[in-house]
């Protein structure tokens, strides 16, 4: 359990100026602005509704945004212009849901992928997935398939597949919210380990310890805007506005 992590590069690797998104005439973000670096681990926190996910879901071209300027490496976003596939590339996304394919086991969910995208030969893609499987502990469970694996478990061949393809940045939202209790651990304990590695992560989540142990920052969203953000020991000991205060009070 220990907080020592390589400490982020300073070289921006994901910039969001100004993001604004509305579904209808409803606005969900209304002008977010946020940067992170290579290394860095942030937390997002935020009520239910206050644009977490459509932020992420933009992030790797989910959403299309109706106004700002997302950048990832160095590159624009754009989902009108942007290669879709070579940003996903760059940005993997883990989802609350695992949606592995039933009919697939561990190591052939973690290769389709790869196949589909890297266009490896059978032996490279084989490698890939076999060590993506034995980064989130699961190296014994190549044939195994969705069924006969924990929800932990599952979540975590959803890791290594996003892992398979070595993105640059990975995005969690809500990883562990569909996992019974006693699972959330082994899950977390994956995270962890990737952030002390020196993966890039932003993670949507309502665990706050991890948040506060692992997280070298922490981003509080409310109603489509980021109203605070720093170091998480900071916020939650001192929050500056009346909603982080309530937030924190309601969560913890
Ligand atoms: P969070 O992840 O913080 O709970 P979301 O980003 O999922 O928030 O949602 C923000 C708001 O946008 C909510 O009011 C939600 O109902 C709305 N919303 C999200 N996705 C859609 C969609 N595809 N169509 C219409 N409204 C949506
Ligand atoms: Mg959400």
């Amino acid at each position: 359990m220990s907080p020592v992590k390589t400490p982020a590069t300073g070289r921006p690797l994901v910039k969001l100026s100004g993001i604004r998104k509305s579904f209808g005439p409803v606005e969900v973000l209304k002008g977010v602005d946020m940067a992170v670096e290579e290394g860095q681990v942030v937390a997002m926190i935020g009520r239910s509704g206050s644009g977490k996910s459509t932020l992420l879901r933009s992030i790797n071209g989910l959403e299309r945004i109706d106004g700002g300027v997302i950048e990832v490496d160095g590159e624009c976003v754009d989902p009108g212009q942007i290669d879709l596939r070579a940003l996903r590339q760059k940005v993997g996304m883990v989802f609350q849901q695992f949606n592995l394919f039933p009919h697939l086991t561990a190591g052939e969910n973690v290769m389709l992928a790869l196949k589909v995208v890297k266009k490896q030969d059978k032996a490279t893609t084989r490698a890939a997935a076999e060590a993506a499987l034995a980064k989130v502990g699961l190296g014994q469970k190549f044939d195994a398939y969705p069924s006969q694996l924990s929800g932990g478990q599952q979540q975590r061949v959803a890791i290594a597949r996003s892992l398979a393809m070595a993105p640059k940045v990975l995005l969690c939202d809500e990883i562990t919210s569909a996992l019974d209790p006693e699972l959330v651990a082994e899950v977390l304990g994956v995270v962890r380990k990737l952030a002390e590695e020196g993966m890039t992560l932003i993670l949507v989540t309502h665990e706050m310890r991890f948040a506060r142990e692992v997280c070298d920052r922490l981003v509080f969203m409310h109603g489509g805007r980021i109203i605070e953000q720093g170091p998480p020991a900071e916020l939650f000991d001192r929050p500056s506005t009346p909603e982080l205060a309530q937030f924190i009070g309601m969560v913890e």
